[in-house]
């Protein structure tokens, strides 16, 4: 198995360095990753990723949720989408996207497709080449 993170992720990168087998890469937005991934070869499910995350995007794979209820005001991230984000990261640098939409309150959201997303970087996204290429947001 291995653990996934969702479109809830808005690269706050406080997840990345916890992990003991570095395998959480930074996407690049420009090419339609606009959020970290997991590489689900790699990870061990040691879980030490899970209580990093401010916004709860990290789950096990099997506990990705069909209907994430959304406590109101959250952001999803996902290519396709046109709302601005802005808030400062981890390391106190800017994060900017535009691929973003605030939840409302109550609404439910599909993630899973956020686990083929995850694989999908490591297999036709940037992969393990984009990780120490995007030191900011
Ligand atoms: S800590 Fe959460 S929001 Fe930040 S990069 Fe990791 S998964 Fe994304
Ligand atoms: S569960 Fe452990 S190994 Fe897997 S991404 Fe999180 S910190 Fe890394």
């Amino acid at each position: 198995m291995t653990h996934v993170i969702t479109s809830l992720c808005v690269r706050d990168r406080g997840c990345i360095e916890v992990c003991p087998v570095e395998c959480i890469i930074p996407g690049q937005a420009a090419d339609g990753f606009p959020m970290m991934y997991i590489d689900p070869d790699t990870c061990i499910d040691c879980g030490a990723c899970v209580p990093e995350c401010p916004f709860g995007a990290i789950y096990p794979e099997d506990e990705v949720p069909a209907a994430y209820t959304a406590k109101g005001g959250e952001f999803i991230n996902k290519v396709g989408l046109t709302g601005h984000y802005e808030a400062t990261n981890h390391h106190g640098k800017a994060i900017v996207l535009e691929t973003t939409r605030q939840l409302a309150a109550g609404e439910t959201v599909d993630l899973t497709p956020d686990i083929k997303a995850n694989s999908d970087f490591f297999t036709s996204g940037s992969g393990y080449a984009a990780k120490d290429s995007d030191q900011g947001s």
